[in-house]
């Protein structure tokens, strides 16, 4: 039975890459049908709100969406989509992979890891911040929670089992902020005694970023809290090559939402010269994620063959003199094949 989508197209470059993204799902036969929502600038003029309360349903009903990026406007009062999206869902897990793709500008090969990032509390909580009246001291509070720490780990060792990953290394700062690290790490203890067969490996965060820098290889799964995790899966986009190539996740226990990393580009909005392979890899990680687990490998597969094979169609991020379309072309020609 077909399985149904609500498909987010998105602002700036939004519907360009989605257009291409989707050419390249129908090309592989997935058996899915599209339902097209409005979010973001197009929702605002359209219904006067960033998050119609019909999309919400939609992604609600079909628990998984495929989202291009939303522009939040700024100095307006509006809070961003994507925490709207992350509170509105409970997506707990952020799930951003690094892997290495030939022809990018890296400073390292054969990169495969995945960051696990706690998406919900931690130092993110906007009712933990205040500024005293004279404006001379700040005061922002981190909270972890003993559940909220067990499903994130429990997350990435069930992710780690399910794509025969040997390590997890748990990422903190326990030294020092001793109470909600130190939580996060005593848990990361307890849910690792389940996964007998993964090792758990634990690391300061600082460490962990000279680590990466110095030798990425050693990493498999990473999990940790909501503030590093969002730096750190920045530093891994970064050890391969960018926005260009990074996708990432927001699942919750009955809603996942798969997203392209980078924004809406509205510089090069328009132009039809947006990358389409961030939010490919984001539609690869959702066909993962709806069981179709050969099919994402396949897509992943294109692309690696398109960078090596077929330059002058990909995108000039890429090094390449092709645009949006002629490397959608070249990527449905070899899913096809
Ligand atoms: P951005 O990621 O949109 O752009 C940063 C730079 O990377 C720009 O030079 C852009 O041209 C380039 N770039 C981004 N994606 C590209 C692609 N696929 N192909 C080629 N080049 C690409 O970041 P920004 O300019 O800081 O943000 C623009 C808007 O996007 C803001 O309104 C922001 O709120 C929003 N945003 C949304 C999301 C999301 O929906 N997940 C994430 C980040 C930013």
């Amino acid at each position: 039975m077909s399985q149904t989508i609500a498909v987010l197209k998105g602002d700036g470059i939004g519907p360009e890459i989605m257009e291409a993204t989707l050419r390249v799902l129908d090309a592989l036969d997935c058996d899915l049908t599209y339902e097209f929502h409005d979010a973001g600038l197009a929702a605002l003029d359209k219904h006067g709100t960033l998050v119609p309360p019909e999309t919400l349903a939609a992604i609600e009903t079909h628990r998984v969406a495929l989202k291009g990026p939303l522009t939040t406007p700024i100095g307006k009062g509006f809070s961003s989509i994507n925490v709207q999206l992350r509170r509105h869902f409970d997506l707990y897990a952020n799930v951003r992979p690094a892997i290495s793709f030939p022809g990018t500008r890296s400073r390292y090969d054969n990169i495969d890891l995945i960051t696990v990032r706690e998406n919900t509390e931690g130092a993110y909580l906007a009712e933990g911040q205040s500024l005293s009246e004279d404006g001379e001291t700040a005061l922002s509070s981190i909270r972890v929670t003993r559940s909220g720490s067990g499903r994130i780990v429990r997350y990435a060792f069930e992710l780690a089992r399910q794509k025969g990953r040997q390590k997890v290394t748990a990422v903190h700062k326990a030294n020092i902020i001793k109470t909600s690290s130190g939580l996060f790490l005593e848990v990361a203890r307890e849910v690792a005694r389940d996964y007998p067969e993964i090792e758990l490996e634990e690391m300061i965060v600082d460490n962990a970023c000279m680590q990466l820098v110095m030798n990425p290889n050693q990493f498999d799964v990473i999990v940790t809290t909501n503030l590093f995790g969002d730096i750190l899966s920045d530093l891994c986009a970064g050890l391969v090559g960018g926005l260009g190539l990074a996708p990432g996740s927001n699942i919750g226990s009955e809603v996942a939402i798969f997203e392209a990393v980078h924004g809406s580009a509205p510089d090069i909005a328009g132009k039809k010269i947006a990358n389409p392979c961030a939010l490919l890899l984001a539609a690869a990680d959702m066909l993962d994620h709806l069981g179709m687990v050969e099919k994402g490998a396949k897509i992943r597969g294109s692309i690696r063959e398109v960078l090596e094979n077929d330059r002058e169609q990909v995108t000039p991020d890429m090094g390449g003199s092709g645009n949006t379309d002629t490397f959608a072309d070249a990527l449905v020609k070899v899913v096809r094949r």
